[in-house]
């Protein structure tokens, strides 16, 4: 009914606009009318403020304007990826028949038209929004409730690669494993983002979770949907899945057919994840350690950045996903480190090898693209620049002995489809069209009949020229011409004054049949050239035919062998992958790390990898490398844990980071930026750094500080690593160090998890003689003339004192504030000997320094100092001390 009250008075056409619009109510529809994609109402207003366009109006319905704004189609790719990267979605709508055929019913009548798909940030193919060295992933998530507890399972599928794989979550890991995945989009039953109990998780994803009817994601009829998606008579056949994760992958294939509809992407089967098999890595961890983005979001700066020596777009993502997803099994991580200290040995074949692949384009995504309909001539071309790389590579590998993994990637290459690659070379022309239907892509040689036309073409156009020169001749008309256009064909023009010799006799006038009259010129056809006109239009439609039919079957024979495709794609990347971290590992002085089943975590010289290359770029400075041993000793089954102590700027977050970084690069097998490693696979790896504030979520930094730390509490193993930056430094003092200490002796006796935990609170070195397995180490400082040098060295043993001052002034405090600081810090000191100071003054860490007083600075000559010493501040006037200046100033 208010559909029916929306359209009443409407035209026939914003009537069918309408009723789509009330079929899309949460996209922006895009309507197709000739050459551009027009947006209505709402819609109008919001694209034309999102994309910076015009904002006009098309007409009156029910008595007002109707806004209206539109983008060509030609470009409508930009104005889509503004649209999706700012959190829209949009529905495309064309005409889906032929306007003959809406004119055939009545004048009135509208083209049909239809919504043909629903563009959303995570089913994306063209190449143009798709960044080419970032996965794209869409997740699903399917639940299954039982009497007292739930079941959780995640689907995530790359529509552009036909990735798709599945794994079950629980409540608690839920935020974890999505960040881990960072998919673009997560379409949930909307049942379950209203429940109180994972909303925390959905509140932490924000804007890109999407609920959806929850009958999408039903496991009772998710086999049959997977079936017919698939086109087998059950989904048994590709593994046993629980029915949360059928329930996953069902809502993951239905949101695809709900967006994609017609076409159909060519998905992967599902393949199961085991769970355990990766390192889990919990949100703000992820976050703060700035792994593939930065804290403030940019890819610069982050450790990605750092490692990546990749020369293909999937070998970038192989390497993203790599490093999301460490693993926690030492022999799949051997197996990796194998392939990389290959291509360390092998550094001549490393670089055959990547100038190979510089020429590989992305063979997935133009995959895809093909099987979606939405494919060009040069999707075929990537596929075989694939298969030239492929080849190329292959080759290299001849009689070459090989770890495991790459053994596998070469079988995969090998097997690649060699006649359909041959189709290709024979096929295609050397530079091809963006479009296919501008033609031009076939090579010459073929198509018989393909060629033939082009010649007639060619030919004809030749005729043309020879008819020109015959009919100057013939009429004695010198500027005679003979020209084409799009409305008239080719046509024959003279200038007004020869009109007579024209149409002047009734012979010439039936051999000069009149076209166009100018002002100044007159256009005339013949037979003939009509003839000729017909035969070259015909020309080009059927060479143009027999193009597109080749490209359709071309098409469908790259569908034919999506797998072996694909995997061949996927050894490529992983070729890629080992090789460049062979790159990075030599560059950057890299080891191979020893990761076993064990405890260990003895790291010998080690670096942070990010840190390391920005001083080297920035300032020419060097890294100073640490050690970090936090091993069982003698005779312990349990890791020992770090008490850290130093000043600000002495490099504290430094240390603790890279020793994470070290564990997530040694697990995805990598290299690490260290003189050796060695560790005992990490299970779970947890940080509290930086004070990565939530006040937009209405928590206080304490209040986020408190709920990250009692997560790691809460999980954290014997298996795990856990770093610590400052505890209980959002709170009043007293609070702030009997949390930390709390904390840290839970960490001890409870959690005996290795861990290293950096403090301000230096009382906290006391419980080095009380808990075995801690140790007191700091950042070494030297003093010089009464300012800090920050050695950046981790020694054994407990900082003194925290030279806040100090680096107050380094950081550009008024010298006067400085001073005054230097002299309250002076007093408190003193005052703490005398025991008269404030108790609670003392441990502010400002000013929890030892009592040793800063060696007074050598003076210039001796009547100076002598004269200095009799002075006694606290004695004088402002007037006394002005003089003693000036006094002083004489001496001096
Ligand atoms: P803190 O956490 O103790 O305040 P940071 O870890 O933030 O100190 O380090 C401060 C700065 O010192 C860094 O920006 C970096 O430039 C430099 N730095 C830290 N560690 C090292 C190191 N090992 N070698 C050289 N420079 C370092």
């Amino acid at each position: 009914a208010a559909l029916e009250a929306a359209k009443a008075g409407a035209t026939p056409m914003m009537e069918q606009y309408i009723e789509i619009k009330s079929a899309n109510p949460d996209s922006l529809l895009f309507y197709r009318m000739g050459d551009f994609y027009e947006l209505f109402f709402d819609d109008a207003e919001k694209a034309s403020r999102a994309l910076g366009i015009v904002l006009t109006k098309r007409g009156k319905h029910q008595g007002d304007d109707i806004p209206m704004c539109g983008v060509p189609v030609h470009a409508a790719d930009d104005y889509l990826q503004k649209l999706i990267g700012l959190g829209f979605r949009v529905a495309v709508c064309e005409q889906v028949e032929d306007p003959a055929e809406a004119r055939k019913r009545g004048s009135k009548s509208v083209v049909k038209r239809d919504v043909v798909r629903l563009v959303t940030p995570g089913t994306i193919t063209e190449d143009k929004l798709l960044a080419p060295s970032e996965s794209s992933f869409l997740m699903a998530l399917g639940r299954v409730k039982g009497n007292a507890d739930q079941c959780l399972a995640m689907a995530w599928i790359e529509i552009s690669t036909g990735i798709f794989r599945v794994a079950e979550t629980t409540a608690d890991r839920l935020a974890a494993d999505i960040f881990r995945i960072d998919p673009r989009e997560v379409v949930l039953p909307d049942t379950m983002f209203y429940d109180d109990e994972l909303k925390p998780a959905f509140d932490l994803i924000g804007r890109i979770a999407n609920p959806q009817p929850a009958a999408l994601f039903d496991s009772a009829s998710a086999p049959g949907r997977i079936a017919r998606f698939y086109g087998v008579a059950t989904p048994d056949s590709f593994g046993a899945f629980s029915r949360a994760e059928l329930a996953a992958i069902s809502g993951a294939i239905a949101y695809v057919e709900k967006t994609q509809k017609a076409e159909r992407p060519p998905l992967a089967h599902p393949e199961r994840e085991q769970s355990g098999s990766t390192l889990f890595i919990d949100p703000a961890t992820r976050t703060n350690l700035e792994l593939l983005r930065t804290l403030s979001g940019s890819r610069e700066g982050s450790l990605f950045r750092a490692v990546d020596r990749t020369v293909t777009g999937g070998g970038a993502r192989l390497l993203a996903d790599r490093m999301m997803s460490p693993l926690t099994d030492p022999e799949a991580i051997a197996r990796r480190l194998d392939s990389v200290s290959w291509f360390q040995r092998e550094t001549r074949t490393a670089d055959a090898l990547r100038q190979c692949l510089k020429g590989v384009a992305d063979m997935p995504r133009a995959l895809s693209r093909l099987a979606l309909n939405r494919g060009g001539p040069r999707d075929l071309g990537a596929l075989r620049a694939g298969f030239d790389a492929a080849r190329a590579a292959a080759e290299l590998f001849e009689a070459a002995e090989l770890p495991k993994e790459l053994d596998a990637a070469l079988a995969a290459i090998k097997a690649l489809p060699a006649v359909f690659a041959d189709h290709l070379y024979n096929a295609l022309a050397d530079e091809l069209p963006l479009l296919k239907r501008d033609g031009g892509f076939l090579r010459e040689g073929y198509d018989a009949e393909l060629d033939e036309m082009r010649a007639l073409r060619d030919q004809s156009r030749r005729v043309i020229a020879a008819m020109e020169r015959d009919l100057i001749e013939e009429t004695g008309i010198r500027s005679l011409k003979i020209r084409h256009n799009n409305v008239l064909g080719y046509y024959i023009e003279v200038t007004a004054n020869h009109q007579a010799i024209m149409n002047g006799s009734d012979e010439a006038k039936s051999r000069f049949i009149h076209r166009q009259t100018m002002a100044s010129a007159m256009r005339f056809t013949t037979t003939e050239l009509a003839g000729i006109e017909t035969k070259i239009a015909n020309a080009a439609d059927r060479a143009l035919a027999i193009e597109l039919k080749a490209f359709e079957a071309l098409s469908l024979e790259a569908v034919e062998h999506v797998e072996t495709i694909r995997a061949g794609a996927d050894a490529l990347a992983v070729l890629d992958v080992s090789s460049a971290l062979a790159v990075v590992a030599i560059n950057e002085a890299w080891s191979r790390p020893q990761v076993d089943a064990g405890l260990a975590f003895d790291i010998e010289g080690g670096r942070h990898p990010v840190v390391e290359q920005a001083l080297r770029r920035e300032a020419g400075a060097p890294f100073v490398a640490n050690d970090c041993d936090l091993s069982p000793g003698e005779g312990s089954r349990t890791g020992a844990i770090w008490l850290l102590t130093g000043p600000n700027m002495g490099g504290k977050s430094t240390f603790l980071r890279q020793n994470a970084l070290i564990a997530i690069l040694a697990q995805m097998g990598s290299f690490v930026p260290a003189k050796r490693a060695h560790i005992g696979v990490v299970d779970r790896l947890f940080s509290r750094v930086g004070a990565s504030d939530d006040l937009a979520r209405g928590r206080s930094t304490f209040m986020v500080e408190m709920v990250e730390t009692a997560a790691i509490l809460n999980q954290a193993t014997e298996r795990s690593l856990v770093i610590l930056d400052e505890i209980g430094r959002g709170t009043a003092t007293f609070d702030g160090l009997s949390i930390a200490w709390a904390a840290v002796e839970y960490l001890h006796e409870k959690n005996r998890c290795r861990a290293v935990f950096a403090t301000h609170f230096h009382e906290l070195t006391a419980l080095a003689g009380k808990l075995e397995r801690l140790h007191n180490v700091t950042m070494r400082v030297k003093e010089w003339e009464g300012d800090v040098v920050f050695l950046h060295e981790v020694g054994k043993g407990a900082a003194d004192r925290s030279y806040g001052v100090q680096v107050a002034r380094l950081a550009g405090l008024p010298d006067a504030v400085v001073q005054r600081a230097k002299a309250v810090l002076h007093q408190l000191e003193e005052g703490e000997t005398s025991g008269k100071a404030n108790r609670l003054v003392d441990d502010l860490p400002l000013f929890s320094a030892a009592v040793r007083r800063e060696e007074p600075k050598p003076v210039a000559n001796d009547a100076l100092a002598k004269s200095l010493s009799t002075l006694v501040p606290d004695e004088m006037t402002p007037r006394e001390a002005l003089e003693a200046l000036y006094r002083l100033k004489e001496l001096a």
